[in-house]
This record gives structure tokens, sequence and C-alpha cells, in this order.
């Protein structure tokens, strides 16, 4: 569905998201938490919305989630995705459940995707030289 190669790299050195690539990489989502209100958040900010701190530390969380919105692209617009139609989804984090995050829904056809699906993250080589960890969701094994 992707081409996984030709997907262009984002800026892997931005200082707000190389803890999260650091993750990606040993297959582990990483998201900040405000030391101060413990609030987690995303994407990465210098400072907590809910308190404003600069105390800020990353933590895993486990790559589960449901499907809050998606939308399925039927037309190309961006080197690597070609290949279309292909679903992205906005998906709530099950441990985190005021954080969302956006990624590309595989393995489920179009027309049965549904909102509040349960997914699970998968970790993917992607970049000209495999220089990035993308995190895909496909349906959850169990359903729900
Ligand atoms: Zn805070």
């Amino acid at each position: 569905m992707f081409e996984l190669d030709q997907i262009q790299v984002p800026d892997l050195t931005d200082p707000n998201f190389i803890p999260f690539w650091e993750g990606t990489r040993e297959h582990q989502l990483r998201i900040q938490k405000c030391c101060d209100c413990q609030m987690h958040r995303w994407p990465p900010r210098i400072t907590c919305r809910s308190c404003h701190s600069t105390e800020v530390e990353w933590v895993s969380v486990e790559p589960k989630g449901t499907l809050f919105t998606y939308t399925i692209v039927g037309r190309p617009t961006a080197k690597g995705f070609s290949s279309v139609p292909y679903t992205v989804g906005f998906v709530t984090l099950d441990a985190v459940s005021n954080v969302r995050i956006i990624g590309n829904v595989v393995d489920v056809d179009p027309s049965v995707i549904r909102i509040g699906m349960a997914l699970e993250g998968h970790f993917v080589t992607a970049g000209p030289n495999g220089e990035m960890t993308l995190i895909h969701w496909s349906p959850a094994e169990n359903g729900a």
C-alpha cells in the first residue's frame, strides 16, 4: 500500500521530537508527560498546556487505541503515497485518553473501517535509507 522507501523524512533532529523518534526505533511509543501536573501531551511542546511547567519527562505507553476519526485519501498527493486509497486515522490512546495521534490505518478495507474500532500500533521502517520508524495502526487482534 505504501512505498515506505519513498516517504519523505521529517527533520529527525528537531529537539522536540528526538525522544519520540528514538522510541519508535526501539519499537516504543513515547510521549511527553508533565513532571508537575502529570498530564500527558502530544504533540511534543516546550511548556505544559495545563500548568505551563517546562519540566517534562518522556514515558512509554502501550501502542493501543481506538479510532477517533479518519479520512480515506483517494488521490495521490505526496511522494511515497502514490497507491490509493489509504486511510489516515486519528487514534485515541487507550492508556492516555487525552492524547490522540495521527497515523496510517492499515490491514483493514476502507469500506469496513469504523470509528471506535480497536487498533494496535505496529512499528515499520521507512524513508529512502530506512532512517525512521513510523507507527502504523491496524485492527486489534481481539476486535472490540
Ligand atoms: Zn503540567
